[in-house]
């Protein structure tokens, strides 16, 4: 049984796409959407020994082993150009996974899909489709024993009207279907950075104590007004 969080991941993947799972641990992605005949051929990359193996392992025990590449390596580096139609990492935060897409951009040539769940740092990754000319298609919140996640759907192309601020950081799909999750997330987060800010009060006047605190203000007016 897949979990909630990688089966709204493999809803993203086109009949028929072939597919890159980069930081694939145990393979359950590209296992799950071979098997349903979402995905044609997949590549389940991997950078570290021990998930490799059980990559490996999970492959072989589905017997998909004629479908399903896994191979070990750093990010992109497992692809070739244009083997892939689609590309999914997941299970990161976005700091990391914009970088693992800025090291080998080559990559890229011929790929019309990301599908992207970042477990922190969402924006980073809207930021990084913007400037690297990728268009959102959807995006999906939701919680699994006790967490939230995010997931991004993004092709090439520029948006027809670009983002503003609370879009970028807190989604444009996911600022307009504002649902129950987007809203118990943000109200949680805007109490920790109440509770950050009146601890600085008391620490006071420091400049980089100013900085921080003008930073949490601006996502505090953000989330506020969405949630308002
Ligand atoms: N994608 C799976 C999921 O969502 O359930 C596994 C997520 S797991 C938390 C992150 C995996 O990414 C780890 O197995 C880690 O070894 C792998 N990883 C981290 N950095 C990587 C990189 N640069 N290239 C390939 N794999 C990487």
């Amino acid at each position: 049984q897949l979990s909630k969080r990688l089966h709204c991941v493999a809803s993203y993947i086109k009949k028929g796409m072939k597919i890159a799972d980069i930081g694939s641990d145990h393979a359950y992605l590209p296992c799950y959407s071979v098997k349903q005949g979402a995905a044609s051929f997949a590549v389940a990359g991997e950078i570290a020994e021990g998930p490799f193996q059980s990559a490996k392992e999970q492959v072989e025990k589905v017997r998909l082993g004629h479908l399903i590449d896994v191979r070990k390596g750093d990010g992109l580096e497992v692809v070739q150009p244009g083997e892939v139609d689609c590309i999914v990492i997941a299970g990161m935060g976005g700091p990391l996974i914009t970088q693992i897409l800025d090291k080998d951009k080559e990559k890229l040539a011929g790929v019309s899909r990301l599908i992207l769940q970042p477990n922190i740092g969402a924006e980073h990754i809207r930021r990084w489709l913007l400037q690297n000319e990728w268009e959102l298609i959807d995006e999906q919140i939701l919680e699994e024993d006790g967490k939230i996640y995010e997931v991004l759907a993004a092709e090439r192309g520029t948006p027809y009207k670009p983002y503003n601020e609370s879009e970028l950081f807190l989604g444009p799909f996911l600022l307009k279907k504002k649902n129950a999750v987007f809203v118990k997330k943000w109200s949680s987060e805007l109490k920790g950075w109440q509770n950050i800010l009146n601890s600085m009060d008391k620490a006071k006047d420091r400049p980089e104590t100013e900085e921080k605190k003008r930073e949490l203000l601006k996502k505090i007016a953000i989330v506020e007004e969405a949630l308002s």
